[in-house]
């Protein structure tokens, strides 16, 4: 027998930075207090340090899903011409929520695995003077391709459409300029890359978006950003917030500006740059080859092998949780997490158990190929840990 320690290595839930969890225990604190109030604001101003932005930061409780829903019931109204752009779950998600509140939406898609091109962006825009808002992922986490939003923001900011970017596993795995590449709204969501448990998400909010909500007329009732931003103001939230991931929040945004967003990224990238290495070195093939994102690496199965037994076979030999496709993409791939609270000993040890899992299911396998890939990689990279 062996042990076999369990560890979170997906996409989101992401793995636990331990001393915001352990400061979860603190949480027998009332909100209307000057401790709370202290508390919010130092967690705002810290999100705003962190997100490099001049923009209000807003923070909800909800999924990152619920961020995404305040972002179309909060900016527009019904039959607004909007564009979706959709290349994988999560851009499916926003063709849904912009219909499920009656917008008019454009869908410019992409296969699984591409991405849209800002140039397509740029068409639709002009084809549509009328189009009041731009959509899109900057990772697209089901498929591991990242967007580029810059090229996009620019396009989008020489119009009166104001740009809603789901930045969720974007945000502490590229780089992302809020103010300077317009982009109107950004949105996070607390168990990705800011390593704690899920039930915050937050987002920023432009001032031409603020100008937008003036006119805005869907109904919301819960997600209200103007109203959250008026208690924001006073050190509150609207409503009972959650207490406990709050002072977790603040403990990892404390070890986040240690470190600092930049290198944070670079963690990401050095991570994603030495997994790509790895499952090329074993003979296995990238999902999105051609825009891959550093949050997560999405990797085909080899042919003849349900992704699936992948994914059990590193619950049940290792403890490894990591994740299957989703949709259509289910058994097809699987998806290896860089973000947030991940290093190179994580990484070395998920190709290590890869390298065996192929060997059991009878692929030819050289121990330690990819392994070493990831370890070349992490030579040349040369990076300095982090203190
Ligand atoms: C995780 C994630 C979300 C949010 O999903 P929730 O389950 O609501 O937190 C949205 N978009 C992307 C790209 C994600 O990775």
């Amino acid at each position: 027998m062996y042990i076999r320690k369990q560890r979170l290595l997906t996409p989101g839930p992401t793995p636990l930075y331990p001393p915001a969890l352990q400061a979860m225990m603190g949480s027998d604190i009332h909100h209307r207090t000057e401790d709370f109030r202290q508390l919010y604001r130092r967690v705002l101003a810290d999100l705003k340090e962190i997100l490099g932005t001049s923009h209000d930061v807003l923070v909800l409780v909800s999924s990152g899903t619920g961020a995404m829903e305040a972002a179309v019931s909060n900016f527009f109204s019904r039959g607004d011409k909007v564009i979706v752009c959709s290349a994988g779950k999560f851009g499916e998600r926003w063709v849904e929520l912009a219909r499920a509140f009656g917008l008019e939406a454009t869908v410019l898609e992409a296969n699984y695995g591409d991405v849209v091109s800002p140039a397509r962006v740029a068409e639709a825009l002009a084809r549509e003077p009328e189009t009041r808002g731009v959509f899109v992922q900057a990772s697209e986490t089901s498929t591991g391709a990242a967007h580029d939003v810059r090229a996009m923001g620019e396009a989008v900011s020489q119009t009166d459409a104001i740009f809603v970017v789901d930045a969720i596993t974007g945000l502490g795995t590229m780089p992302l300029d809020i103010d300077g590449w317009g982009l109107d709204v950004v949105i996070g969501g607390s168990q990705k890359a800011f390593m704690i448990p899920p039930g915050l998400a937050f987002l920023t909010v432009s001032p031409k978006a603020w100008a937008r909500a003036e006119s805005a007329s869907l109904p919301h009732y819960y997600f209200d950003l103007k109203k959250e931003k008026k208690n924001a103001e006073k050190g509150e939230s609207s409503w009972t917030p959650s207490t406990s991931l709050l002072l977790a929040l603040s403990e990892a945004l404390r070890y986040i500006r240690s470190v600092g967003m930049d290198r944070l990224i670079e963690n990401a990238q050095a991570l994603a740059r030495a997994t790509r290495a790895a499952v090329t070195a074993l003979g296995l093939e990238l999902f999105a080859p051609h825009s891959p994102a550093a949050s997560v690496t999405a990797v085909k199965a080899p042919p003849g092998v349900d992704s699936g037994i992948i994914v059990k076979e590193f619950r049940n030999r290792f403890g490894a949780i990591i994740a299957n496709g989703q949709g259509s993409m289910r058994g097809k791939i699987f998806r290896i997490a860089h973000l947030g609270y991940f290093d190179f000993a994580d990484l070395f040890a998920v190709i290590a158990e890869l390298e065996i899992i192929l060997a059991a299911l009878g692929r030819p396998v050289s121990f330690g190929s990819g392994v070493a890939a990831a370890q070349t990689v992490y030579a040349e990279l040369a990076l300095a840990p982090v203190p």
